[in-house]
């Protein structure tokens, strides 16, 4: 645990980790006014391209947490980051909301529906047969395809919805071609906002709630890893990885009480894996 409070920079997911839906999770304030009482560089870092930085500050200020808009990086900025790299002033056919919409725009990348260069699909509540059609048709007539982030479904409500990759698969399958996936767990988005954060990798860590996108990336990335289980994994799930994080914690509250010195060993969740585990199991 020290070698986390040590840390410079902490890239945070959001859902199952600061938030469930529009319900603040235990710990969160706490957690906050931890980092940056002790001058820690932080991003919030989400696989979802919905919304812009501006919504999820206003989001999380709903929610009482006072965060600048400048701490947040989603897939839809990164998506628009790597597009502008690739090829600035590119122009895309694009099937997703808002937040991937003006991330494209604000770094000039045109709206193009004819002969676009790009197909970029995101979270798209419009979803439908004739989006899907057309994105065929672009992609048949050489436009390249991209996807914001790998997530196959997300959680909702009301229960499980299809995300990202779901909703491209009948693209690729139509047409043969397979999507370059630009969010987590591609260590390109992580590098990324490492660079925002301005820390090397070996001073910070990643936290977050899935092992198949937070915690692979975080281990590609060369950061510290920590699992959170007030999200989608329980502590039986992360064993079945042939990968595991460094700590493993009930929630993000154990990092202020830690700081505190209150003894998290005993909580139920609290896991650190030494290298003496590792060789142990050996
Ligand atoms: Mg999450």
């Amino acid at each position: 645990m020290k070698q986390l409070l040590e840390k410079k920079g902490f890239i945070c997911d959001m859902d199952g980790v600061i938030y469930h839906g529009n319900h603040l999770l235990p710990g969160v304030t706490e957690f906050l006014n931890w980092l940056k009482e002790n001058g820690k560089r932080f991003l919030f870092l989400t696989n979802s391209g919905k919304f812009t930085p501006r919504e999820l500050q206003q989001k999380l200020a709903r929610m009482g947490l006072d965060v600048d808009e400048s701490h947040f990086y989603t897939s839809a900025l990164a998506t628009a980051h790597f597009l502008n790299n690739q090829a600035p002033r590119c122009s895309a056919y694009v099937m997703g909301e808002h937040g991937i919409q003006v991330a494209l725009h604000d770094v000039g990348i045109t709206y193009n529906d004819v002969n676009p260069d790009y197909v970029v699909v995101g979270e798209a509540s419009g979803y439908n047969l004739e989006m899907i059609t057309k994105a065929i048709r672009l992609v048949n007539k050489g436009a390249k395809l991209i996807g914001t982030n790998y997530d196959l479904t997300g959680p909702t409500e009301f229960g499980i919805a299809p995300s990202c990759r779901a909703l491209l698969a009948p693209i690729e399958l139509a047409t043969g071609k397979q999507a370059y996936y630009v969010g987590k767990p591609n260590p390109l988005m992580m590098r990324t906002g490492l660079k925002l954060l301005g820390v090397h990798s070996e001073d910070g860590a990643i936290i977050g709630d899935r092992m198949d996108t937070d915690i692979i990336a975080g281990i590609e990335s060369g950061l510290d890893t920590v699992l959170v289980l007030s999200g989608v994994t329980t502590r039986e799930d992360c064993l079945k990885f042939p990968y595991r994080p460094r700590l493993i914690l009930d929630g993000v509250g154990a990092v202020p009480d830690a700081a505190k010195g209150i003894d998290i060993t005993n909580s139920q969740c609290a896991v650190e894996f030494t290298e003496a585990d590792v060789v142990l199991e050996q």
